[in-house]
């Protein structure tokens, strides 16, 4: 039986300001390269992209940067969000570990995505763009664009990766109440889609549906493109959570030893990890940061430190980060968050500079973990938040058979409301795990661009 304990927050204390380490980091981390001409990308081309102010935001060495007040107005239908103790998973592991999660399923959409979709079309809208287009893995990042391109009016148009398309009919449901038009990557809308079609590729990738609402945004100007992770912007916006949690490990009386997130393409760990590194950085508490990848996409623990394009037909601007290639396809596995070839140059740089550490974990497994929080817990996590769930629960076990009573916080992303299916192909047993072998990986690292800045 559950005897959780819930830490709130009101409302008159949700953030005012986002937090950006780049002002706490040692040295700047390298920023993007224009594709064709490896020179530093100018202010001009990054702007045929995105909003100028998302730009400012992702060249800014400043602190703290305001949260604007229709965005805090929004937030509010959702934060600050929970942070539980959880007290009966504890008792089923047996753990001396105190266990707390910061639950991001209580919004609009189901996971954190929105904390960032919302600012990023606020900022589009002030910079006069009618219509988005975007790419999403697993749909969460679709329906939280479509939301939030809902409440202030501006169209929205989404490039869905096909396994994930195929696995989740409901998501696109949402998608479409919200009033967003949902095309399955790749699609033959784009002359990025054809060629793919032609090529026989009908599962898709996260990078390939990058490309293709690329290429739609670059030729309007009325259009813009929004993204749903890795960018400096979008950690920023996620910066929420992380400083929520600081006010209620406040409340509680505790702090964490370890903080354990899933990534994908890194938003939700740097949102709930930089405000605590930044404690870390200026000389307050220690605390290690564990990002926790799939096993089927290993961008951090077997992928290469390198100069990368952000989608599979190289136009993106290049980007120092951990990847494991642009070219590369994973398995159609259920975490279609995780499904990413890249990493965030701002987690990569944290992990490449030891801030961060990294775990890769394989789906059944993760589903496990998954099945066990629940029963405990009553919340289904996401399967991508399964990935830290499993993480927590190796910590936990750890203080199990050291007897350390270490405070352990843990992220779930997401609920999976949406994402039955995976859970019933997990009870059906055909959830599988297929092997990365090295060589395979490694035709991959080498169609890396050569870059000699
Ligand atoms: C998108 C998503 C992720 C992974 O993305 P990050 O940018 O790494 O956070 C994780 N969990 C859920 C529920 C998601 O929707």
């Amino acid at each position: 039986m559950t005897d959780q304990v819930k830490y709130l927050l009101d409302e008159s204390e949700l953030p005012t300001h986002w937090y950006n380490i780049v002002a706490d980091l040692p040295e700047r981390p390298p920023r993007p390269l224009h594709p064709r001409t490896h020179q530093p990308m100018t202010a001009r081309e990054m702007t045929s992209l995105s909003a100028i102010g998302l730009l400012e935001q992702d060249g800014s060495t400043q602190r703290y940067i305001e949260i604007p007040s229709v965005v805090r107005d929004i937030y509010r239908l959702w934060r600050p969000t929970p942070l539980f103790r959880a007290r009966a998973l504890e008792r089923l592991l047996d753990t001396p570990a105190r266990i707390y999660y910061k639950y991001e399923g209580v919004s609009p959409t189901g996971s954190h995505k929105v904390n960032t979709a919302v600012p990023q079309v606020f900022y589009n809208k002030a910079a006069g763009i009618e219509r988005l287009t975007t790419e999403t893995g697993a749909g969460q990042w679709g329906a939280a664009l479509a939301f939030a391109c809902a409440q202030f009016g501006v169209g929205c148009e989404v490039w869905w990766t096909g396994s994930s398309y195929d696995q989740k009919p409901y998501r696109k449901v949402l998608m479409e109440a919200f009033g967003a038009t949902v095309h399955r990557s790749p699609s033959a809308v784009t002359e990025t889609g054809r060629r793919a079609q032609a090529d026989g590729n009908t599962r898709g990738s996260i990078g390939l549906a990058v490309s293709e609402a690329v290429e739609v945004a670059l030729a309007d100007p009325a259009v813009g493109y929004a993204l749903g992770s890795t960018a400096g912007h979008v950690l920023l916006h996620q910066t929420v959570i992380g400083e929520e949690a600081l006010k209620q490990f406040a409340l509680a009386d505790d702090y964490p030893d370890v903080l354990i997130s899933c990534v994908g393409g890194g938003s939700s760990m740097g949102g709930l990890a930089f405000p605590f590194l930044r404690e870390k950085l200026t000389g307050g508490r220690d605390i290690r940061a564990l990002a926790v990848e799939p096993t089927a996409c290993p961008a951090l623990t077997r992928g290469r430190y390198a100069w990368d394009h952000g989608d599979s037909q190289g136009l993106t601007p290049l980007m120092k980060m951990y990847t494991v290639g642009h070219a590369f396809v994973p398995e159609a596995i259920h975490a279609g968050g995780l499904r990413y070839h890249g990493m965030s140059p701002l987690i990569s740089y944290a992990y490449h500079t030891g801030l961060i550490e990294a775990v890769a974990k394989s789906q059944r497994e993760c589903f496990t973990a998954g099945v066990r929080f629940a029963a405990a817990e009553g919340i289904l996590p996401a399967p991508e938040s399964n990935h830290a769930v499993a993480a927590c629960l190796d910590e936990a076990e750890r203080c199990r058979e050291t007897g350390a009573a270490k405070t352990i916080l843990l992220l779930v992303t997401g609920h999976a409301h949406f994402d039955l299916s995976a859970y019933q192909s997990f009870r059906d047993g055909t959830l599988t795990d297929a092997e990365l072998p090295d060589e395979r990986l490694r035709t991959f690292l080498d169609q890396l661009p050569a870059v000699s800045a």
